[in-house]
């Protein structure tokens, strides 16, 4: 009656305990979030999660845990002299609000039944048969859930407008693409709870009349691909997805596109270029996507995080929802945290959590006890705050306010052994390679501003390059035709006004 959950990829240990008798239930439930501390395993009903288990440790946890249901003191979290036993005790954890990653880790990602059982596609059936549609929009308006993929639109109001539209041929696409270095929020959801995301999709493709669903997914997440595949056919087996949804006259059908690995299709236009089978590339607006999106018919297109909050929007209610994050940001959000600080993982907390609180009490401070300078948040689209930014509230609009975004939920941590010149050209050099080429303010622009940067970090920079940098990254975010372009120069503007001494200590010492 015992029951092991392993994060993901941890094959070996599942094998060890194959032959085990009597032989306990081995579920691999997903990404856990506490990646710093894999791979895990959690014994249930015992709530006991063991950390960076090796094979050899299978049969002490067989002999001890699972046959006599005793801890096992080495492989627990230890802190500060503390030892966690649960994985809610630990300070990791303690410090989140999970709805969104709810499951993840706790079901199995590979059985419907799972996700049946703790209430899911419960939202689904209350818009079915229990409110109507307009009443669902206005709940989806009303909770002022914004787009997790970057830009924060209103999701509702996105919704209402593609609903209103005279074209009844409809779309609904949920862009998987997460291109961002250093970000796997999207990818843990469509791995560790696909069925969350699948019922927004289902209740957004109900709500705006839309017959086809498309998921565009990186081809670099097969586990996803895979994952989404099983998902959705256990959904038309259980008669959710396809012709006459739960006996309804709502019909619907999901496919999947994979993504080559281009940067720019994470933009809508590129994104529905992309799945009509055309070269990914932005193209001018408008039209815009709600108008004519996808086969330039009216389209919703929302992230994977953003889609799997809507079943508990409709499920909890619109007061229950605004209740949770800021006012003009409610909801939580996921965020990857990486770089220099101790617990490296997948977070989620309410909007509006700041900085301090992510980096040392969830993220247990700098590694090494080292001391912070800065952290890139929304990947090479955002922009790095800083120390005096500390107990700045994380939501879509202050973070605006210091020359960075929310993006979708990149958060790299740097210490004062961090060059921010490096940093800067890292993502310059990104976003160049990733530029489509069709514009050239951008095509051309993240070019000379990439070369300049080599220039200063080759130390044959000149006092003067710095104003080129600003010049040129001003014309790029005026003239540029998408968001990857207008964004692009935003990590060296944001290095330049906080570490601009840096910039010059690289051309005065001429290193
Ligand atoms: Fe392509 Fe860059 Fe222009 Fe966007 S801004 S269309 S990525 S060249």
């Amino acid at each position: 009656d015992k029951m092991v959950e392993l994060s993901e990829g941890n094959g070996q240990v599942s094998v060890e305990f194959e032959g085990e008798v009597p032989h306990p239930e081995i579920r691999k439930s997903g990404c856990h979030g506490f990646c710093e501390m894999g791979p895990l395993m959690r014994i249930e009903p015992l709530g006991i999660l063991y950390i960076k288990v090796k094979v050899e440790d299978c049969e002490e946890i067989y002999e001890k845990t699972i046959c006599q249901g005793q801890p096992i003191e080495r492989l627990l979290y230890h802190k500060d002299g503390q030892v966690y036993q649960s994985e809610e005790s630990i300070p990791f954890y303690a410090g989140q609000m999970r709805l969104v990653l709810k499951n993840c880790g706790h079901i199995d990602a590979e059985n419907i039944e799972e996700y049946i059982a703790v209430g899911g596609y419960s939202a689904l059936e209350k818009v079915l048969f229990d409110i109507d549609k307009d009443t669902a929009l206005d709940m989806m308006e009303e909770s002022g859930l914004r787009g997790r993929g970057g830009g924060g639109f209103p999701a509702g109001r996105k919704w209402k407008q593609v609903a209103r539209q005279k074209e009844t041929q409809r779309y609904v696409v949920c862009n998987g693409d997460e291109g961002d270095p250093g970000a796997f929020m999207d990818r843990s959801i469509m791995e560790g709870d696909p069925h969350k995301m699948l019922e927004g999709m289902l209740i957004g493709s109900y709500l705006t009349g839309a017959q086809n669903a498309y998921i565009y997914v990186r081809a670099e997440y097969p586990l996803a691909v895979e994952r989404l595949q099983k998902a959705i056919t256990q959904a038309e087996e259980h008669g959710l997805i396809g012709d006459n949804v739960l006996g309804t006259d709502f019909c619907i059908h999901f496919h999947i596109n994979r993504g080559a690995g281009a940067f720019v299709c994470g933009e809508g236009s590129a994104l529905t270029a992309s799945i009509e089978g055309k070269r990914g590339m932005p193209r001018v607006k408008p039209p815009r996507t709600v108008e004519q999106g996808l086969f330039a018919k009216p389209t919703v297109l929302n992230n994977v995080e953003t889609y799997a909050n809507v079943p508990m929007i409709i499920t909890n209610g619109v007061e229950w929802y605004r209740s949770i994050g800021t006012e003009g940001s409610p909801g939580t959000k996921a965020f990857a945290l990486t770089g220099n600080v101790n617990n490296t993982g997948l977070i989620e907390v309410p909007m509006g959590t700041t900085l301090r609180t992510i980096i040392y009490d969830i993220g247990g401070g700098l590694k090494g006890g080292g001391k912070f300078k800065g952290v890139q948040i929304g990947g090479p689209s955002g922009g790095c705050l800083v120390e005096e930014n500390l107990d700045v509230p994380l939501d879509f609009d202050q973070v605006k306010k210091y020359n960075a975004i929310i993006g979708s939920g990149g958060l790299v941590v740097m210490d004062e052994s961090t060059c921010m010149v490096d940093v800067a050209k890292f993502f310059m050099g990104f976003t160049q390679r990733e530029s489509c080429g069709k514009c050239g303010p951008c095509r051309i622009g993240t070019k000379r501003m990439l070369e300049l940067l080599e220039k200063i970090t080759d130390g044959k920079g000149e006092m003067e390059d710095l104003d080129k940098l600003e010049e040129t990254a001003k014309f790029i975010q005026a003239r540029s035709l998408c968001g990857l372009g207008k964004s692009a120069p935003l990590p060296v503007l944001s290095t330049l006004k906080n570490f601009r001494d840096e910039y010059i200590e690289h051309i005065v010492e001429g290193k």
